[in-house]
């Protein structure tokens, strides 16, 4: 792609009305555009990197054997009657009204309308569990949209729900979940940590939030800095070793401030390892058993003729917000670099060539050189504006691709100057930059 074509409106300043450096930046490189109040358009460079978190999301939901549907963006108010929820979720539901004057909403979230769908179709035990999720955009009237697209009205989220015939299948199914999310946010390079939280208008008894450590995060957090120790990896999804993961974490106080409880945190964790700071709530998920079973009726058949209403558990990712979450987690302000994880970035590569009015040749090479990583999957950026080198590097260091090569009057023969965004450049061919790349991307 060549930048002077490319749809990326690149302001030379940071936009005032952004508050903290995801939206800055987000807005600086022209990923999104505000359309209105908490609702954006997602432009060329943040649909890629939204594209490639969702792609992420999908795989480790499609690994612990979550089936994907998709739900629609609108549903109808009957079920929210019958679950009790219409009424209780208040403002924050957009309530509109059809022609037919029926009143209907933008989904915030879909409990009601996936308890629907499977009431309808599964009657036994014996197709249980079952594990469904979307990726959908969700409508919230929040009161106070601020901080772009990390807390908007309309967003992009994953939500999966589970149902299973008792208590002790249900966590199977959490604990799947816990699982899969510690997988999902470290591919994305970020350390979530899971928090014991509150269950909100979600209701329930079981509850993490999965939260990202971050200066301009909006939950507080009191934790036991151990936890950051743990060990999350574990392929096995066996019942047991899930159970050991999660309580692994459970042994150190870890919660948000709905949760917080002052004597306990003190008694339970020393001095020394007391951490109270900020985060990001990247991810959440509840167990609540038959909350919406019973009030909507979903019920299966159980061996001996009897009939028991499905255990529940739903399990949230905000796609859109981990866009501006891992910027807040790897934007250098100071430097003004941006160096995207490979598996997200939008960009795999840019290269840099010094244009000289009367010579062209160094935009050649930059053409040929991309046309062969074209040829190896790399997707790559090349600046042929006419601006001057800094100024190049400048823009490059903001739109984040994690490598750049630099095309000069010296560039000979075989070597090109090659670096890692932000690092020193060394000069080695086209050959084992393009290994070099693959196998980082292969890693994920
Ligand atoms: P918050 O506490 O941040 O308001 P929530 O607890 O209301 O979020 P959930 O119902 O748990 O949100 O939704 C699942 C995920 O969707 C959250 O973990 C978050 O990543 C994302 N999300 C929720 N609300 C918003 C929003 N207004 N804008 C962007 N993402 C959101
Ligand atoms: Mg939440």
């Amino acid at each position: 792609m060549l930048l002077s074509k490319s749809f990326v409106p690149i302001l030379k300043n940071n936009p005032s009305e952004a508050k903290i450096k995801s939206h800055q930046l987000m807005l600086r490189v022209g990923m999104i555009k505000q359309s209105s109040s908490g609702i954006y358009s997602w432009l060329p460079l943040g649909f890629k990197v939204m594209k490639k978190i969702e792609k992420i999301v999908r795989e480790e939901q499609d690994k612990i054997g979550a089936q994907e549907i998709l739900m629609p963006t609108i549903q109808s108010s009957e079920i929210w009657k019958e679950s009790g929820r219409y009424e209780d979720y208040g403002e924050e539901m957009l309530r509109i009204k059809d022609r037919q004057n029926r009143e209907m909403l933008y989904g915030p979230t879909n409990e009601e309308l996936v308890t629907d769908i499977f009431r309808a179709s599964i009657k036994s035990y014996k197709s249980l569990p079952q594990l469904l999720y979307h990726i959908q955009w969700k409508f919230r009237d929040e009161i106070r949209p601020r901080f772009g697209i990390m807390r908007c009205r309309e967003f992009f989220m994953k939500d999966a729900y589970s149902f299973d015939v008792d208590d002790e299948e249900a966590l199977y199914s959490y604990n799947k979940f816990f699982l899969s999310y510690l997988k999902t946010f470290k591919r994305l390079e970020l350390t979530a940590i899971p928090m014991a939280a509150d269950t909100g208008p979600i209701g329930g008894n079981l509850s993490h939030e999965f939260i990202i450590l971050a200066e301009t995060g909006e939950s507080k957090i009191f934790t036991d800095k151990r936890i950051f120790e743990v060990e999350s990896s574990g392929t096995l999804i066996e019942k047991k070793s899930l159970e050991n993961l999660r309580n692994k974490y459970q042994e150190f106080y870890s919660v948000t401030d709905e949760k917080f409880n002052k004597e306990e945190f003190e008694k339970k964790v020393n001095k020394d390892n007391r951490l109270i700071t900020k985060g990001i709530e990247v991810g959440h998920i509840f167990y609540f058993g038959d909350k919406y079973s019973k009030p909507m009726n979903a019920s299966v058949d159980l061996p001996g003729g009897k009939k028991n209403f499905v255990k529940m558990g739903s399990y949230g990712i905000g796609v859109s917000r981990l866009v501006g979450a891992i910027i807040e987690a790897k934007y250098d302000e100071k430097n003004e670099i941006m160096k995207w994880p490979v598996s997200v970035a939008p960009y795999d590569l840019s290269i840099i060539p010094m244009v000289n009015k009367n010579d062209t040749s160094s935009l050649e090479k930059a053409n040929k050189i991309y046309l062969e990583l074209k040829k190896n999957n790399i997707d790559a950026i090349i600046d042929d504006t006419e601006e001057n080198f800094s100024s190049k590097l400048k823009k490059m260091n903001l739109i984040g691709a994690p490598y750049q090569i630099i095309i000069g009057n010296q560039t000979d023969g075989d070597n090109l100057e090659f670096k890692e965004i932000g690092e020193n450049t060394s000069k080695i061919n086209l050959k084992s930059i393009i290994e070099k790349i693959n196998k980082q991307k292969e890693k994920n």
